[in-house]
């Protein structure tokens, strides 16, 4: 929720891809979406940034996800060779308008800069996670912590993609 209309327009940017498991609700959950989340993406939307969901999961649950929160979007997207340059294609925007935010390395930042969109990674909303992603989660671990690998952009040494940012507000499954 640190992205802000203001933030976005500073870089140029016009509208938000994001990712949905672990980065907007926990992994597997259902529920009601929390009131923080639904008005920050209102005044996203206010602002006139479009937002549009790119999921890997299934369509039943990107489906759900979209009439709760109030945006469109579509999955599964086949991140990251596939999805954002659809989701491009349906904003009429180029990809240095577009930022894409999402809690995994090699689906959301690397199908976001494959396109030469602006690209965010937010630490995962829970550890659950499929036992796939488990396993890349290692690698990422890795590339992001390797200083030889000159990922300027983690200098944060407080980020820490294995740590929950916060408790899971939505627990029903
Ligand atoms: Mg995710």
């Amino acid at each position: 929720m640190d992205i802000t209309p203001a933030w976005l327009r500073e870089r140029g940017l016009r509208a938000v891809l994001f990712d949905l498991d672990n980065t907007l609700v926990p992994y597997k959950t259902y529920g009601e979406a929390p009131q923080g989340l639904l008005e920050w993406l209102e005044a996203l939307k206010e602002a006139g940034i479009q937002v549009m969901l790119v999921s890997n999961g299934s369509r039943r649950r990107v489906r759900y996800w979209c009439e709760k929160l109030g945006v469109p979007g579509f999955g599964p997207a086949g991140k990251p060779w596939f999805g954002f340059r659809k989701a491009l294609r349906r904003l009429a925007l180029a990809p240095r308008e577009v930022a894409v935010v999402g809690d995994q390395l090699f689906t959301d930042v690397l199908g976001g800069n494959l396109i030469g969109a602006y690209t965010v990674l937010v630490p995962p909303l829970s550890k659950r996670e499929m036992g796939y992603t488990r396993l890349v989660r290692k690698l990422e671990r890795w590339v992001l912590q390797n200083p030889s690998l000159g990922l300027a952009a983690w200098g944060n040494e407080e980020f820490d993609p294995k740590e929950p940012r916060q408790e899971p507000t939505i627990s029903k499954e």
